[in-house]
């Protein structure tokens, strides 16, 4: 097949050099590209040694099935494989891209353990399934028949979405609300557009709405609406909030200005993408831009932070984290890229108050060493007497980590049940929490997690709600 796209390209170029418009060009150079990418994919696809203990599916929350995929890809049958891998996964091609794959799926491959460098899994993803896209093989929302059931969809995350996706394709009819005034949750304001670009989260949006999902969005659930009117009006609920409480750093000074929290930055950099004006921004008071910049975080966050920092054209980048590299929370791929990019690490660091008055101008470090290890057996750190120093700052970025907020008080509903770190306590198989009808997934149950877990999440809540639905009887009376 690519050999004879090849062969048509020659040939077209050989008879009708000079006349070839502009718009042929390009068609021209698109095929020689689809060409060249086909073939690696193929080539990385064969590298797969079908080696019989799928340990890399085994270790995809989604448990996508990864050999057959693969296997379909390096014999050129793109559209079976994409057929097989969406059949599991609602959103293959923003996995593809942001899954942190050296912990998941490709940390798990054979021949990665054997030494020989892992099969690209997650690259191979994305690239079957942005071509499904470009070929017109991903098939619009459009159910074999309507179903008089609603279900309320509270929170437009890739939990809320999946399970979104998923009812609609068997017709119930389902309202997805936000409070924000675009859908995506964090793969829309919070991780950046170098690592996952917003036309492609925007695409599965205007697909749910094209399928019939009604999305209420500037819809803040316990201030514009009640928890209890949503409960009212849908014969179902999924609440699928993620966790937004950022921790704060609890040092002196830490009020100046020129101290920012992490999402609300990388927020006002993806509004800046989206062309919104957003004077925060455009003030300088959230944006990096000929900046000495500290960032406070070991963990993803404060990765993208880092290197949002340095796209925006900071004079300086330093990441700032009190243990050291070996045991950084955040993935190891992400440090390699940021240190390429021209961040710094200063390891064994904690902020222990910042200088300057009304304006930050600096960040008083303290030393650290990692001391004996805690119950979870990860190395507290301790303090070094006597080697504080000043790191000067004029940005300070806190990505220390999020936390839920407190629903049940939030929203008046004090039967909704959570645990002790506020997360929402749902059953880890049907996602049911304490109310009848009312499901949870995502973050807002696990805590801060992943896209890929939150997909799971939305699509085994929605199977669990199919069935609620089934059992209080409306759907079997279709
Ligand atoms: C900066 C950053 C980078 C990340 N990078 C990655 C990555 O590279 N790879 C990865 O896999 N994961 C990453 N994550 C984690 C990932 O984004 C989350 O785990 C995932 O988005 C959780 O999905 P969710 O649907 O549970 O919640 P969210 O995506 O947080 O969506 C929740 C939605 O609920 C809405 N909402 C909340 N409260 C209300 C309310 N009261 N009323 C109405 N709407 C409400 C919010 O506006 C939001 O749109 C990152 C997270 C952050 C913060
Ligand atoms: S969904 Fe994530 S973990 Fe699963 S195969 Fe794709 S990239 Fe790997």
């Amino acid at each position: 097949m690519a050999t004879q796209k090849m062969l048509k390209f020659v040939t077209v170029g050989k008879e009708m050099p000079e006349k070839r418009d502009a718009s042929s060009r390009a068609q021209d150079f698109h095929e020689i590209y689809r060409e060249f990418a086909d073939r690696k994919a193929a080539e990385q696809a064969s590298r797969c040694s079908q080696c019989g203990v799928p340990y890399c599916q085994s270790h995809c929350p989604l448990h996508n099935n990864i050999p057959d995929w693969l296997k379909l890809t390096a014999e050129g049958r793109l559209q079976e494989a994409y057929e097989l891998s969406q059949a599991t996964n609602t959103f293959p091609e923003i996995c593809g891209r942001i899954c942190p794959q050296d912990r998941l799926c490709e940390g798990n491959c054979v021949i990665e353990q054997s030494g020989h460098g892992t099969v690209t899994i997650g690259a191979v993803e994305k690239y079957i399934t942005d071509t499904a896209w470009e070929e017109g093989w991903v098939k619009p929302i459009r159910p074999r028949a309507e179903r008089p059931e609603s279900v309320g969809i509270i929170g437009a995350g890739p939990g809320g979405l999946a399970a979104a996706d998923l009812l609609r394709r068997q017709g119930v009819q389902v309202t997805v609300y936000d409070r924000y005034d675009r859908a995506g949750g964090l793969m829309t304001y919070g991780i950046p557009g170098f690592k996952l670009e917003k036309d492609v989260v925007e695409r599965r949006n205007a697909q749910l709405a094209d399928g019939g999902v009604n999305f209420v969005l500037n819809c803040n659930v316990g201030e514009d609406i009640t928890f209890d009117a949503i409960r009212g009006q849908h014969d179902a609920v999924l609440i699928a909030t993620g966790v937004y409480k950022a921790r704060d750093i609890e040092a002196p000074g830490v009020g100046a200005k020129g101290i920012v929290k992490a999402l609300d930055y990388l927020t006002a950099s993806n509004r800046h993408g989206f062309g919104d004006e957003v004077p925060e921004y455009d003030s300088g008071e959230l944006n990096a831009s000929g900046k000495r910049v500290v960032v406070i975080g070991g963990g993803d966050t404060a990765m993208d932070c880092v290197r949002t920092a340095i796209r925006q054209g900071a004079l300086s980048v330093k990441c700032l984290y009190r243990r050291d590299r070996a045991n950084m929370p955040g993935s190891q791929r992400e440090v390699a890229n940021a240190e390429e990019e021209g961040v710094e690490f200063v390891w064994l660091s904690a902020p222990k108050g910042f200088t300057g008055g009304t304006e930050v101008e600096g960040v008083m470090v303290q030393k650290m060493r990692l001391g004996p290890a805690d119950a979870t057996g990860r190395q507290t750190p301790e303090v070094i007497e006597g080697a504080d120093y000043v790191e000067p700052a004029d940005l300070v970025i806190q990505a220390l980590g999020f936390e839920p907020e407190d629903l049940p008080t939030l929203w008046g509903v004090p039967e909704l049940k959570v645990t002790r770190w506020g997360t929402i306590k749902a059953d880890f198989r049907t996602h049911e929490t304490s109310l009848p009808g009312v499901y949870a997934a995502g973050d807002i149950v696990r805590g801060a997690s992943l896209v890929v877990w939150a997909i799971r999440d939305g699509r085994e809540a929605a199977e669990a709600i199919l069935g609620y639905l089934a059992q209080t009887g409306a759907v079997a009376a279709e």
